[in-house]
């Protein structure tokens, strides 16, 4: 295999049916068959190709291949939303009385799941500090059967130690599942730590450019053989269309992950300079709790920055409403910089205490640092600044 950024852009040059040189895009819901043994073939597993889009399709194929190479992966699956694919990866290996160890700092929608929905089936969890992998043995009961953990999390950009986990997972028989969307396997490749499933948003950097919607999960193949099974019969298909999307966007990832940690790490560093800010979280500050852990596990900083302003939540407001160039959004992975306030938006389902609990304080705004020139992304956020404080 070449290296990651080849992958990425010459991949599906292996398969190039008429010599085009940009992959075509198969708007298609079925594919037809030579004759009636083919199709007994290709029904019953005994042969490989498409049968209908719900199942696999050329332009999500070449969506999953990617990403395996990509995430050092056996074997993956897409989905229409990062959400189906963490809804995939419980669903799909979880039965009635399975217990999951959750890392307290997940993804919102990850949280309602675990609370909201599993419990139906009987199936419960235990929230632990990301920070502390060690104390999480304690808690690993008989019917354990799952590790979810997010590193680095959504928004505070805590750690957890993937090595340390691995070797959690290992020693009980668990299936660690890792939501990867904040690094991307650019950064960092969970799998490499001993990680048994890597879930992405891929709507986020994947896309990179705010287009469209789609999940991926890759990991074992014998675990993505269950994911498969139940995402044909329950059907979270990813679509052709985002999927050609997604695969474009697969080919510039190195580039713009790249420019996107120049920005975030330059814009981290001078806020953590300004005397309206409190606090900032960026994984490459020697500031962070977990300095070393980030330079052991991830090969940049990433491009989200969290910042605590000074005043709490109406000062933090004022910043919002004061924000002339970046966007005032809830998305990120943008080559648009994107501003939220956790507090009132994505996490205002949490109680207060659940909040406080993972670091969302009221006054904590996270920055997904765009492509801009940093100047203007700088310059912005400094009058922004000055409003909201003066
Ligand atoms: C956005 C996001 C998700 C959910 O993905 P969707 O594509 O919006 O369904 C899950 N985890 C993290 C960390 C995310 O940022």
């Amino acid at each position: 295999m070449a290296r990651f950024e080849t992958e990425a852009i010459r991949q599906q040059m292996r398969r190039t049916p008429y010599r085009e040189h940009a992959s075509p895009l198969f708007l298609t819901s079925s594919f037809v068959f030579d004759n009636a043994d083919q199709m007994a073939a290709l029904f019953n597993g005994e042969a490989e190709g498409d049968i209908y889009s719900r199942y696999s399709n050329p332009n999500v194929n070449e969506f999953v291949d990617k990403v395996c190479a990509m995430e050092g992966a056996e074997d993956g699956f897409a989905t229409a939303s990062g959400m189906a694919a963490v809804w995939a990866g419980m669903a799909a290996l979880l039965h009635a009385g399975d217990h999951v160890i959750a890392s307290r700092a997940v993804f919102g929608s990850t949280h309602q799941i675990l609370t909201q929905v599993l419990p139906r089936w009987g199936i419960t969890h235990t929230y632990v500090d990301p920070t502390d992998v060690e104390g999480w043995e304690a808690h690993i009961r008989p019917e354990t059967r799952m590790i979810v953990l997010e590193t680095p999390s959504n928004p505070g950009l805590t750690l957890v130690d993937l090595e340390q986990a691995g070797a959690l997972a290992r020693k009980y028989q668990l299936v660690l599942l890792v939501d990867n969307c904040f690094a991307t396997p650019y950064l960092q490749r969970p799998i490499d730590f001993g990680a048994d499933l890597v879930m992405h948003s891929a709507t986020k950097f994947m896309d990179g450019q705010g287009r469209v919607l789609g999940g991926v999960l890759v990991g074992r193949k014998e675990l993505i053989e269950e994911v498969r099974f139940f995402c044909r019969h329950t059907g979270p298909a990813l679509a052709p269309f985002n999927a050609w999307v997604l695969s474009k966007g697969l080919e510039t990832l190195a580039v713009r992950m790249e420019q996107h940690c120049t920005n975030a790490h330059a814009l981290a560093e001078w806020l953590e300079q300004h005397p309206s800010v409190a606090r900032v979280a960026y994984p490459f500050l020697p500031s962070h709790s977990q300095y070393a852990l980030a330079k052991k596990q991830m090969k940049r900083g990433g491009a989200l920055v969290a910042f605590e302003i000074k005043g709490g939540l109406s000062v933090g407001k004022r910043f919002i409403d004061a924000l002339q160039l970046c966007s005032r959004s809830s998305n990120l992975g943008d080559v648009r910089t994107i501003v939220t306030h956790p507090a009132s938006t994505t996490h205002s389902k949490l109680s207060e205490k659940e909040r406080l609990a993972v670091g969302i304080t009221p006054g904590l705004i996270r920055i997904s640092v765009g492509l801009e020139h940093i100047d203007d992304i700088q310059k912005d956020i400094e009058q922004a600044l000055a409003q909201a404080s003066g």
